[in-house]
């Protein structure tokens, strides 16, 4: 049994010269193989066990140190490093469909794991001596990491940051509060923090490594109790006078340093839900297959197939659209691309895909409980225990809402107007690429849309861009036609809202 389907390989194949990838394809083999093994094995005890507060150490139960540990042994753990690192150059594209394995078997593994991630900014950023010092241990899987941005007061709001960083001979010290820390006891923590006293806004912070002490200065002072993703510790931590130094420029910390790990880090939480929502369409897709009813399996009954194809629709046509935007990232690191474009591109691409996987991934577990009728409200079902693990993804690394802020900004400013075009100049204008055509030039008039109105309507705004840009990539790989009837239904549920809304 392995997670790695052929499904993910042919979205893979699309993007990716395979035979240029043999040893990242073998690595994605390995990671599936292990998914679906042991780690899905280990999910349901995870779950139940979760974490705990020992002497104001976090305790991950037996079987998340177990999953770790498997996974360090293939070579994931830091896999996207520079392998003068200790890493193996692994592009973002074949991350992404790690993530969705690891996910689609556990969900709050995916949680620890993905923030190796971290070294990736501290390759970007850092000196000499801090990647020489901090990225092999990361890479060898033995430096945990967790990335340290919220507090009480500043969530979706993080210009409103209050944890203080002050400079005294050299040396930053920290003091304050952050909330919502996932693996907070982590070993090597990025902190976002006031560098400028006095300032209000984003301009004012910067970015810091603290290496973890373990020692008063920094403890974990409360772990928080969740509805799901149990296995992944979320933590409060207080800082006193905690040694930390600067990751990069002073002020850029959030401005730049953290909207790019944030751009990463939520197309991660979209293959995350990826996961989720393919682990429960296969429940579902088991269950429907053998239960009966009326004297007929029920995957029989037109409704219950339209809810399982759909299913495999908007998986499969949302996989294809993540791995585009992890292909652009990819392409742009190799400086093929000129990188402000890209940044705004990427940027946009994943607050998109953040947004519509994430709700998508809730849509389709309430499904999947739906489809097990009472059997799936009972406790300790699988597909119950996705439907609690799924909730977080439209939450944490920014909300829905900020996701739609963000993306429509851009859609605004020509950005997806600009990917749109580009893709659409590529391909042979049949009727069906006549009709995006003709919608997406309707939904370019936004700009000229009264802004109360705007405001109004951006979720579905958003919505439609995501259609549409599916759309766009199912034709680009000729494989609309193996979902006809769920692609006509997107070219009207998009018309309707771009023309209702704009015209
Ligand atoms: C399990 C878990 C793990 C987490 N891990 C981490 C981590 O590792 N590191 C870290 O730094 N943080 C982490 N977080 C914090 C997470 O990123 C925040 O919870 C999230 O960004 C939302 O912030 P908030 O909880 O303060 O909600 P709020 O910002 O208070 O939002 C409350 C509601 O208001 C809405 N809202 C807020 N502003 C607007 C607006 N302008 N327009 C429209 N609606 C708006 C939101 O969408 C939401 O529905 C984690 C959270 C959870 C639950």
């Amino acid at each position: 049994m392995t997670f790695f389907t052929d499904n993910i390989l042919n979205s893979l194949g699309f993007f990716a010269k395979t035979e240029q990838n043999e040893a990242f394809l073998q690595l994605l083999k390995n990671i599936g193989e292990i998914s679906a093994g042991k780690i899905a094995a280990n999910a349901a005890a995870v779950d139940k066990k979760g974490c705990s507060l020992e002497n104001g150490r976090v305790k991950l139960c037996k079987e998340t140190v177990e999953n770790i540990k498997l996974l360090r042994d293939t070579g994931y753990l830091g896999s996207s490093l520079p392998v003068g690192f200790g890493g193996k150059n692994l592009p973002r594209l074949f991350a992404m469909a790690a993530v969705e394995m690891i996910s689609r078997a556990d969900a709050s593994l995916m949680t620890l794991v993905s923030l190796q991630d971290i070294a990736l900014t501290i390759e970007k950023y850092g000196t000499e001596d801090q990647k020489r010092r901090l990225l092999p241990g990361i890479s060898s899987g033995e430096t945990s990491c967790a990335m340290a941005l919220s507090e009480p007061g500043a969530g979706s709001d993080l210009q409103a940051v209050r944890l203080e960083a002050q400079e005294s001979d050299g040396v930053w010290l920290l003091n304050g509060t952050k909330h919502f820390i996932t693996n907070g006891d982590a070993d090597l923590l990025l902190v976002l923090a006031r560098s400028e006293a006095g300032s209000k806004d984003g301009r004012g912070l910067s970015l810091f490594i603290l290496e973890n002490p373990h020692d008063s200065t920094v403890t974990v002072t409360r772990l928080e109790q969740k509805t799901g993703i149990n296995g992944s510790p979320t933590c409060s931590i207080s800082f006193q006078n905690a040694r930390c130094e600067l990751l990069g420029r002073r002020r850029f910390g959030l401005i730049r340093y953290v909207l790019e790990l944030l751009t990463g880090a939520r197309l991660s939480v979209a293959a995350q839900a990826l996961g989720i929502a393919e682990a429960a369409r296969h429940e579902a897709l088991r269950y429907t297959s053998t239960r009966e009813q009326f004297g007929n399996k029920i995957n029989n009954f037109a409704q219950v197939r339209r809810m399982l194809d759909n299913m495999g629709y908007e998986i499969g046509s949302t996989r294809i659209m993540l791995y585009f935007a992890a292909n652009l990232i990819d392409v742009s690191a190799a400086g093929s691309e000129t990188e402000r474009e890209t940044a705004s591109e990427t940027e946009l691409l994943s607050s998109i895909l953040k947004y519509g996987a994430s709700e998508l991934a809730n849509r389709i577990v309430y499904d999947a409980v739906q489809l097990f009728g009472g059997v799936g409200y009972l406790k300790d079902i699988v597909v119950g225990r996705l439907s609690r693990d799924v909730r977080v993804t439209t939450i944490y690394e920014g909300t829905s809402q900020i996701q739609v802020l963000s993306a429509l900004s851009k859609i605004k400013n020509g950005v997806f107007s600009n990917i749109m075009d580009r893709e659409l100049e590529k391909l042979p204008c049949d009727g069906e690429i006549a009709r995006i055509k003709e919608i997406s030039e309707t939904l370019s008039r936004i700009s000229d849309l009264d802004p109360a109105k705007c405001d109004f309507f951006a979720p579905e705004l958003v919505e439609a861009s995501f259609i549409l840009l599916r759309l766009v990539l199912l034709k680009k790989f000729s494989i609309s036609q193996n979902y006809a009837q769920f692609v006509d239904l997107d070219l009207l549920k998009s018309d309707f809202l771009v023309k209702n809304i704009l015209l």
